[in-house]
């Protein structure tokens, strides 16, 4: 009866119960996942009105012991949640560092910059700045290759905080987009003051931005204020080739998306872009 009755309560278990059941174990399990190299960055291009490769942005992946391939949009926020961010991001831009100096090397990939995601709790963890000129000082490449992507949420509560910490990055040569751009709440009046090179126009925009004439216009505002305010403009999810043309003719500079490739492990992206014999 007793094993019934633990039957039934599995079996009448909501579905929310049930996700919040997974995401703690996975939140456990994602303790080890640095420690057991579960980790593996995947890199996706990114190109110019030519169609020329300008960069590359950084994606995590989590290849999980039992779950296979857990996607960022899960496991990020459980490392936010419990503050493994910190160790991990830690790790990301050891990784960027190996990265930028691997390329350096090569003339094929020695100017090619590489973006790293940034969560506003690994921004604000104490050591994230000391972090990065320590990996600068060892790695010796160029800083301004390294991008950093931030995105609105890290500026409202602690702006000039923020403000601050760019500021001294950017002395030392460190470039920052804001990413997803349009999707929070920056007051624009601040833009002008933060030491920002790119804003980058969120894929909900460039998905419908043939069918809707809300969303073209939007992008259309921002490549604009991007413009307006000297910043360079990345468009994200670009999937075809009539986005690609449309946002070209807004004076969009610079695209990603999988249109041109998806996210892959780095030895796939060297093999594709930095070999002499490489199309
Ligand atoms: P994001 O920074 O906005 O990254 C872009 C996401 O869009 C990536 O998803 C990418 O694979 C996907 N994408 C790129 N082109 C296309 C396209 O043409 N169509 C569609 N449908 N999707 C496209 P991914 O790799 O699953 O990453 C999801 C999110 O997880 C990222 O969104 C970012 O917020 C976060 N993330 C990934 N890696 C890191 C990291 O190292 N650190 C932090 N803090 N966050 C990360
Ligand atoms: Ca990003
Ligand atoms: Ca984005
Ligand atoms: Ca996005």
């Amino acid at each position: 009866a007793k094993l019934r009755g633990k039957n039934n309560y599995q079996v009448f278990t909501p579905e929310l119960a049930r996700k919040q059941r997974t995401e703690a174990r996975l939140a456990l399990d994602l303790r080890d996942a640095l420690e057991q190299q579960q980790l593996e960055l995947f890199l996706q291009g990114q190109f110019d009105q030519a169609g020329q490769l300008t960069g590359a942005e950084a994606l995590l992946r989590w290849h999980h012991p039992e779950h296979g391939l857990v996607p960022p949009d899960t496991f990020i926020p459980l490392a936010e949640e419990s503050g493994l961010i910190v160790p991990i991001g830690r790790w990301l831009v050891e990784q960027a560092g190996q990265l930028l100096a691997s390329w350096h090397s090569n003339p094929l990939s020695q100017s090619l910059q590489l973006a790293i995601n940034i969560s506003s709790r690994q921004f604000s963890d104490p050591s994230f700045v000391s972090d990065l000129l320590n990996c600068l000082q060892r790695y010796r490449f160029n800083p301004n290759l390294l991008h950093l992507e931030l995105t609105e949420s890290l500026l409202i509560d602690n702006a000039s905080e923020v403000a601050d910490i760019m500021m001294r990055l950017n002395s030392q040569g460190l470039t920052f987009s804001l990413d997803d751009f349009g999707t929070g709440y920056s007051s624009l009046a601040y833009l002008k003051r933060l030491p920002l090179q790119t804003l980058k126009i969120d894929r909900s925009f460039v998905r419908d931005l043939l069918n809707n004439p809300n969303d073209a216009l939007i992008a259309r505002s921002i490549v604009s204020l991007a413009h307006n305010l000297g910043l360079s403009v990345i468009a994200e999810g670009v999937e075809e080739q009539a986005q690609l043309q449309a946002l070209t003719q807004m004076g969009c500079g610079c695209f990603q998306g999988y249109y041109f490739q998806r996210p892959m492990p780095v030895a796939e992206f060297a093999a594709r872009y930095l070999q002499h014999n490489a199309r």
